[in-house]
């Protein structure tokens, strides 16, 4: 086995660990292929399965892969294969399901050395568990110590894209009511902060400006469950402390968080966010719905108008921050008046950008059996106006920096070069005189708001825009 090519798809954990998958396999010799259609020795799909929707574009990558490389083996890694969910049936020749997650490097090892008889990979898939035989001829399963296991390599770059995602904590066991993920990745557990900080370091001497700072339960690092009730005393600064410590790091010129929830955003986190200009104020703070009773029947832990106070706070320690959100439109009995609030709530949070999801049951979880489901009509209607209104709120806060001076970091240079400011909108530049490159983090100025989310901007050279 020679060769391998790798596709990712889901969320920034999901991502860091494909980049995992893609070293680890370097590490084994083999060569990596950009595109999975030059006929690798090795394709790894690693999937997502949060929605239905990412089990199918998981599923659907698996089939073309498959066809587009009869001869190839291929390895199904990630969330789909872990959940049991039976979405991975009939499922051709060649194909691998890594069904234990931490049996990855041990599974992966064996492949690429040759050694895949079905037999031995099973051996590796049942390492978590061993069944102890007594004498009186009982059965008894022991869980064997997930330490024993190798482990994936810490990551010297994140391979094709200018901002490294880092993973610091992994696993969830909050269970909303609509959510798989504690079902897949039930184990919370962080990574030490020296290894946190040396991977920092590395990937900046690699050439990356920007950290995006990633987890499950990314409030919930340093803590061995993500319920705030379990936590000693309700708060948790072991982020803030990291972050602290992370924005010391020299050359390291951008960092950014991933989701958070309302709770997480301490004073403590705040005063950090003020000390260190290098963290972006952009905020993602999963908001889910703005009615407190939807909420209680997700599960959150938290209400809307404790949502509404941490967008205040927030407002009043930083400058115009970006707060972006998540939300699920048409969870079971949300009514017109339980939407409404969602777009109050919505307005008055001022939402730089918001990812609008339909609900959808996930089997398995607590919402799929609840009952007063939402018509699809009307999840379609109330979508729409939620996308109507993030396209309004987007352009109100853009407009307040048109004229300013930002900062971006060039993600293409292809055409017309873009890249993110601090506030996480995409711009996109015009009279470049094609001298810009990809990774170049530059002064622009923002002339004009533009569709799809973005700003169009100048570029300075000395004092002067271009
Ligand atoms: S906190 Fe809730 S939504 Fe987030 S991963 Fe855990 S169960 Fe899922």
């Amino acid at each position: 086995m020679k060769t391998f090519a790798i596709i990712t798809l889901g969320c920034k954990v999901n991502q860091y660990e494909g980049q995992q998958i893609r070293q680890l396999l370097e590490q084994l010799g083999l060569e990596h292929l950009q595109q999975h259609h030059s006929k690798p020795d090795l394709i790894v799909i690693n999937t997502c399965c949060v929605t239905h929707t990412a089990s199918a574009k998981s599923r659907q990558s698996i089939r073309k892969a498959q066809k587009l490389n009869p001869d190839s083996v291929t390895v199904v890694s990630g969330c789909l294969p872990v959940s049991r969910t039976g979405e991975l049936s009939n499922l051709g020749q060649n194909i691998h399901l890594v069904r234990h997650r931490p049996a990855i490097v041990a599974y992966l090892s064996k492949i690429v050395n040759g050694n895949a008889a079905n037999s031995g990979l099973q051996g590796i898939q049942d390492h978590q568990n061993t069944i102890i035989k007594t004498k009186n001829g009982l059965k008894i399963k022991r869980k064997n110590r997930l330490a024993d296991l190798p482990k994936l390599p810490p990551l010297t770059s994140f391979k094709g894209q200018t901002r490294a995602f880092l993973k610091i904590q992994d696993g969830c066991d909050g269970y909303c009511s609509y959510c798989i993920i504690p079902k897949i990745r039930s184990c919370v557990w962080s990574r030490e902060s020296a290894d946190v900080l040396q991977e920092a370091r590395i990937l900046v001497q690699a050439g990356h400006k920007e950290i995006v700072v990633t987890g499950i339960f990314l409030g919930a690092y340093g803590q061995r469950s993500v319920r705030r009730k379990n936590w000693a005393n309700q708060q948790n600064d072991k982020l803030a402390d990291l972050l602290d410590r992370l924005a010391e790091i020299p050359n390291l010129a951008r960092i950014r968080l991933s989701s958070l929830e309302p709770a997480d955003v301490t004073g403590h986190l705040l005063d950090v966010l003020c000390r260190h200009r290098k963290i972006m104020p952009h905020l993602h703070l999963s908001l889910q719905s703005g009615s407190t009773a939807v909420l209680k029947r997700m599960c959150r832990q938290y209400s809307a108008e404790e949502f509404l106070k941490t967008v205040e706070l927030v407002k009043s320690r930083l400058d115009r921050p970006a707060i972006t959100a998540d939300v699920i439109v048409g969870f079971p009995c949300e009514t017109d008046a339980d939407f409404e609030q969602t777009i109050n709530v919505a307005r008055q949070a001022g939402f730089a950008k918001m990812h609008v999801f339909s609900f959808s049951p996930r089997k398995g979880t607590a919402a799929a059996c609840m009952e007063s489901a939402v018509s699809k009509k009307v999840v379609k209607e109330r979508s729409l106006v939620l996308r109507r209104l993030e396209a309004e709120l987007g352009h109100k806060f853009r407009q307040q920096f048109i004229g300013e001076t930002a900062t971006v970091l060039i993600e293409n240079s292809n055409g017309q070069p873009s890249g993110r400011c601090e506030r996480y909108f995409m711009v996109y530049l015009e009279k470049t005189g094609g001298k810009l490159k990809r990774n170049d983090l530059i002064k622009v100025k923002l002339v004009r708001n533009a569709e799809n989310n973005s700003v169009i901007g100048q570029v300075y050279s000395g004092d002067k825009v271009l």
